[in-house]
């Protein structure tokens, strides 16, 4: 990062801070030597700084202004970090680190304790970053209670066929309803679960739960068809690594009496990506069980399309960006069509995601998307819902 950085030569005995500045900048010392002053006038001499030393980088991160004065005793040339620069990085970092480093500074200005995690807001007034860090390490430190206590919860959305609406099948999500906190949405704790290796059990559940629910699922789907009826679940990259992984499905299967054909496994391209070989490997002795595989978020991904044809994909799901973009952009519309034409020619199923209204759905028929899934149908509910679901969609007596 240093190599960015802008640098200045400067002589012996030029002075770098005033007294009472508070700085818009820090410096690193890329060769030579500096004298920090300190006391009236800077009468006494604090530290004497050399190669690879900071200084002025409490003033750049706290803002205040310090009573001290930086003056080179041999000529020197030192790098500059600029309080903008120190300003980005800490917006792309972590946010408990970026918490942990106001609370830092914080208690080196005011000697304060730690707040109350569960009080948003709290007695020191309101700062998004540390309720935003306070959250990740509560849902950190709860989340495998959460897994041993039954505090997950799987919900199914409907995934229905694009000529008549009929329900062909469901994707399983999961949602974290915390004691305190309410309902979690997964992006916001998968990510921690993969973390702290917690992703494992989770997937665990997630299947065995998904598994175990089918058998009141099953029939409300349309059966007979082509594809027989299914339930889709997420699998992340972390678990695609797990030793046994495989094992565990097949068991899993076996002890609930599912067929594998009605189980399919969704994977990212970012899954694909991570380790290829061991990724192929996975997936070729689930494809051998009769489990079908989809590729979920396609287009955001980075992977290529060679993969499209060297794995056994049988399902491609378009994401939702593209879907909700295609009303107004020709681009997304165009993404998607391509899609659907390059799985057509490689005997690949499409399901767009993130439907929200019947004009997007009439359009997704027309380039001849074959699955629909998304609000405009159905929200993502709770197993015991989907009966009273299936009855108010026949009650209608019309299309979706
Ligand atoms: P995903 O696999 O892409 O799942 C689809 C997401 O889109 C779901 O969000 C679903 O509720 C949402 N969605 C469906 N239709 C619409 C729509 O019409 N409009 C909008 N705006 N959104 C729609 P959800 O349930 O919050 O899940 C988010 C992500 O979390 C999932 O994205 C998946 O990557 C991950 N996830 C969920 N459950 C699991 C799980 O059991 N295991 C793993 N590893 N990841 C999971
Ligand atoms: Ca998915
Ligand atoms: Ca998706």
């Amino acid at each position: 990062m240093a190599d960015d950085l802008p640098r200045e030569q400067l002589p012996a005995n030029a002075v770098v801070f005033h007294v009472g500045e508070a700085g818009d900048a820090a410096f690193m010392i890329e060769s030579g030597c500096v004298e920090v002053l300190g006391g009236d006038c800077g009468s006494r001499r604090l530290a004497v700084l050399s190669d690879g030393a900071l200084f002025g980088e409490v003033a750049l991160l706290d803002g205040l202004p310090r009573t001290a004065t930086v003056r080179t005793l041999v000529p020197t040339t030192l790098v500059r970090i600029e309080r903008a620069q120190v300003d980005e990085i800490l917006k792309q970092t972590n946010p408990v680190i970026r918490h942990l480093l106001e609370l830092l500074i914080d208690r080196f200005r005011n000697c304060r304790g730690f707040p109350d995690p569960y009080s948003a807001g709290g007695a020191e007034g309101a700062s998004p970053v540390r309720d935003a860090a306070l959250r990740t390490l509560v849902l950190t430190r709860d989340l495998s209670h959460a897994i041993d206590t039954d505090q997950l919860e799987l919900f199914y959305q409907p995934i229905v066929r694009a000529v008549d609406h009929e329900l062909l099948g469901f994707e399983a999500l999961v949602r974290w309803r915390h004691p305190v906190l309410g309902m979690i949405m997964p992006l916001e704790f998968i990510g921690l679960a993969e973390k702290t290796g917690l992703v494992h059990r989770i997937g665990r559940w997630v299947l065995e739960r998904a598994v175990s629910d089918w058998s009141r699922l099953r029939h409300f789907c349309r059966d007979g068809g082509p594809l027989p009826p299914f339930v889709s679940v997420n699998l992340s990259a972390a678990e695609f690594g797990e030793p046994g992984i495989v094992e565990f499905i097949r068991d899993c299967l076996a002890a609930h009496g599912m067929s594998p054909l009605e189980l399919k496994v969704e994977l990212t391209e970012t899954v694909v990506i991570e380790d290829r070989e061991m990724v192929a490997q996975v997936l070729e002795r689930l494809a051998a069980l009769g489990i079908a595989i989809a590729l979920d978020d396609f287009g955001t991904g980075y992977a290529g399309l060679d993969y499209l044809k060297s794995l056994p994909i049988s399902c491609l799901k378009i994401d939702k960006t593209f879907i909700q973009d295609m009303a107004h952009s020709l681009r997304s519309f165009e993404i998607v069509q391509s899609a659907v034409n390059l799985a057509w020619s490689l005997g690949i199923t499409t399901v767009a995601e993130g439907i929200e209204d019947a004009e997007t759905a009439r359009r997704l028929r027309e380039v001849g998307c074959e699955l629909f899934q998304g609000y405009h149908f159905a929200r993502p509910m709770p197993a015991g819902q989907v009966e009273a679901w299936v009855a108010a969609v026949k009650a209608e007596g019309v299309a979706l």
